[in-house]
């Protein structure tokens, strides 16, 4: 079993991009890298680099979003820390031999079209975590 690469993104739920980027912009300086909306995962995602790592803030496009249930549930905040691997059907396919319980079985496409995939928190003490594959 490989190490992962990097932690690629650390993903924050919150209700507003506009409200909430003159904090990460101005306040704590991190750079920011564009607007991308997610369709397929009903997010609008704001991107911010800070070294190698990048902050996802995941703005609800409409309320059936996973992103506004959590929200509802446990309000603004962390979402998700993202990990990056090399090859994530090989790994998610180690990972499900050694029963740890996924999200997803097979990858989806994220934001910037890398392939993503979710552990489930029950298997990560309660974070949620993902696995991407950078677009090669
Ligand atoms: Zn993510």
């Amino acid at each position: 079993m490989e190490t992962p690469k990097a932690v690629n993104h650390l993903g924050i739920a919150v209700r507003s991009i506009e409200e909430v980027r003159p904090f990460y912009e101005n306040v704590l300086k991190a750079k920011f890298e564009g607007i991308e909306e997610v369709a397929e995962q009903k997010v609008r995602v704001a991107f911010f680099r800070v070294g190698d790592v990048k902050l996802e803030l995941l703005e609800p496009t409409t309320p059936e979003s996973t992103i506004a249930k959590f929200i509802e549930k446990k309000g603004e905040g962390l979402h998700h820390v993202a990990y990056e691997v090399k090859d994530i059907q090989a790994r998610l396919d180690e990972l499900k031999a050694e029963g740890v319980k996924l999200i997803d079985e097979t990858p989806r496409m994220g934001a910037h079209h890398m392939k993503v995939a979710f552990l489930h928190p029950k298997s990560s003490a309660g974070i949620l975590t993902e696995l991407c594959e950078p677009a090669h």
